[in-house]
């Protein structure tokens, strides 16, 4: 069931600051240009950028970095929100930081590790905040269930 997306909490904002932060450092032309960050639910904050590559299709996503992150250290500790933020590339006009939505390979990583997690996804002029299986309707299934 699809739900109108919830307006952000202190907590998401700071999540979305994380993000940026992190692209903002890692920033490279063609090779990063995206950030991400999540918050398990034991509250630990976890940071990612995209590692593209020569060869396209090792590319990894940065939501899939953070989440690597977070399970080296933690294990399974569940996906309480995540977000995603891309950088604009030197020739764009608009040098804003703005949130993204997960792509769908991602939205089945998310949904796989925590079909609860929260996802911040850009909603007209500020970003709202949507559960991941809105994101992802009829899911992916091996066999019955
Ligand atoms: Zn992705």
């Amino acid at each position: 069931m699809k739900h109108p997306a919830k307006k952000l909490t202190k907590a998401d904002q700071e999540l979305i600051a994380a993000a940026t932060a992190a692209i903002k450092q890692r920033y490279r032309d063609d090779w990063q240009e995206v950030g991400a960050a999540l918050r398990t639910r034991t509250g630990k904050v976890y940071t990612g950028v995209n590692l593209d590559a020569y060869l396209g299709r090792m590319a990894v996503c940065a939501e899939a970095v953070a989440l690597g992150r977070a399970f080296v250290d933690l294990g399974d500790a569940g996906i309480d929100t995540i977000v995603a933020v891309r950088h604009p590339a030197p020739e764009e006009k608009d040098r804003s930081i703005a949130v993204v939505s997960p792509c769908g390979a991602c939205r089945e990583l998310i949904f796989d590790y925590d079909p609860k997690a929260r996802v911040i996804v850009p909603n007209g002029r500020t970003p709202g905040v949507v559960p991941i299986a809105d994101l992802l309707p009829n899911k992916y299934r091996r066999g019955e269930g």
